[in-house]
């Protein structure tokens, strides 16, 4: 492994003025490299390009200069969104010049273990919740990376006594070399940003490299339910610690008794009966006895997608020494993150939920099967490609009515038509997003009676009407609020 101070007086690259595109200009340049950083953005759109500048960094603005690199240049640090398509990062490979993430650097400074959490749903919630239980177990966590403040930033400033609690996404590992959490998690993998990685192939492998240079002395904590997590468990070189939700295992957290899977058809179980049986129970190793935690139903997140995130946090933080007795507290306390099955107000007896950030099929199907009440949904976003077939079960099983919005309305509209729903209202594009969603609310309020739940779950991504997912859950709870 490396460290940033073998580049004095080399030439660093970094591609990407975001924060965390800064903060490694700045621990480059502070440890003498010879750094430029370059972002296509023009420099109106670059404010943090004059706070280098005063410290003497390079910044070009605006387009990828040609020959930026070359066989000189001894690294390329890119921020995680730039395809690896663009002019730099094809003359890096060329040039035999390693490519990497900031995730990779912090790695190579942080004298903290870290915990990653990847997955394709669930991340946020499970490292935040993470993070709480640690700082119950007085275990000294920081919390960052794809959430909060960058990696490097942390990295340089932990210490020993630190725990790094970093979520970490499939564009952050694919640039990744040496990177060796002490715990790795991966929490679920479902077909998702195919058009950044490709093929479902490249997907995985990014992810899966979260464990590559895990060594014996390393944890794995991957879910036991998830085919695909499964078929990774032969790549593990960390010790296995599995969490599931239908399985008692020998080693790991589950519940107990298992979960019954689900039979497409079947009616869903009501989820707080379900919870009113089971408890959350774990395992050290083969030959010590299985402990109880706590009673599921006081876990304070609800369904059983949240079920799979909390017992997957609690592995993290077993193996990361916590006293399981100081975990319980935070488990109920916990409520979640803003836009992730959020509850927003009550009004004429109908419930309101915003889950905006439930940006494909697999997050608004695990949502939805969470809620009991007869539910009214909300969806639509951009559309990427998909035909949100997936979608078809949960709509069969559990809608009452559907209003679609976003580039996605129709193919929304032919799902509900083949699940044989009688209440689909589609809002065509108004002026502004803002009327385009308070008539989808409007609507919505108009086809829900008391004791149902209207529910914004859009299955797609924000960006065909609105700048991200937090603003589109931000304007649907103003909307809410003014009924
Ligand atoms: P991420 O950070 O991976 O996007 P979040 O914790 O922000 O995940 O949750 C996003 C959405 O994904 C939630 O609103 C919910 O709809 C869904 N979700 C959360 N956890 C899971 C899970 N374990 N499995 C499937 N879907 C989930």
């Amino acid at each position: 492994m490396k460290h940033p101070s073998q580049y004095k007086n080399e030439k660093v690259i970094i591609l990407g003025l975001a924060r965390s595109g800064v903060s490694v200009a700045k621990l480059f340049h502070k440890l003498g490299a010879n750094v430029t950083v370059n972002d296509r953005k023009p420099r109106e759109q670059s404010p943090e390009a004059a706070q280098l500048e005063q410290l003497g960094i390079e910044v070009i603005c605006g387009y990828h200069p040609e020959n930026l690199v070359d066989k000189t240049t001894a690294l390329l640090i890119k921020n995680p969104g730039i395809p690896y398509h663009v002019s730099p990062i094809i003359d890096a490979q060329t040039n035999n010049v390693e490519v990497v993430t900031e995730v990779e650097i912090a790695y190579w400074i942080s004298k903290a273990p870290i915990i990653g959490i990847t997955g394709s749903n669930g991340k946020t919630t499970t490292t935040t919740l993470i993070g709480e239980l640690l700082t119950s177990a007085d275990l000294n966590p920081v919390v960052g990376g794809n959430i909060g403040l960058p990696l490097c930033e942390i990295a340089s400033e932990v210490s020993s006594e630190n725990w790094i609690v970093a979520e970490l996404s499939s564009f952050q590992l694919k640039g990744t070399i040496a990177f060796a959490p002490k715990i790795a998690l991966i929490l679920n993998l479902a077909e998702t940003h195919l058009d950044y990685h490709g093929d479902m192939q490249d997907y995985v492998a990014s992810k899966a490299k979260i464990l590559s240079n895990q060594t014996d002395d390393d944890i794995a904590i991957l879910n036991w339910d998830d085919k695909i997590t499964r078929q990774l468990m032969p790549q593990c070189k960390g010790q296995l610690f599995p969490f599931s939700l239908f399985e008692k295992l020998e080693r790991g957290v589950f519940i107990d008794p298992p979960f019954a899977p689900i039979i497409a058809g079947d009616p869903l179980p009501n989820a707080a009966e379900e919870a009113s049986i089971r408890s959350i129970v774990y395992r050290m190793n083969n030959d010590s006895e299985q402990q109880v935690l706590m009673p599921l139903s006081s876990l304070g997140i609800p369904g059983r997608h949240n079920a799979a995130n909390a017992i997957a946090a609690i592995a993290a933080c077993l193996i990361a020494g916590a006293d399981p007795a100081k975990l319980v507290e935070p488990l109920t306390s916990f409520r979640g993150v803003e836009h992730r099955l959020e509850f927003v107000r009550t009004n004429e007896g109908v419930n309101y939920y915003n889950d905006s950030k439930a940006t494909n099929s697999t997050a608004t199907t695990m949502t939805i099967r969470s809620l009991s009440a007869p539910l009214v949904l909300i969806a639509g976003g951009l559309d990427r490609g998909s035909d949100y077939m997936e979608l078809l079960p949960i709509f069969t099983d559990r809608l009452k009515g559907i209003v679609a919005v976003g580039e996605t309305r129709h193919k929304l509209e032919h799902i509900a038509k083949l699940a044989g729903l009688d209440q689909i209202k589609i809002v065509e594009p108004k002026a502004s997003a803002e009327e385009t969603l308070d008539e989808a609310v409007k609507l919505a309020s108009e086809l829900a009676e008391s004791g149902d739940i209207v529910l914004l779950s859009p299955a797609c991504a924000s960006w065909d009407m609105f700048s991200s997912y937090e603003q589109r859950g931000s304007m649907f709870k103003k909307s809410v609020h003014t009924l």
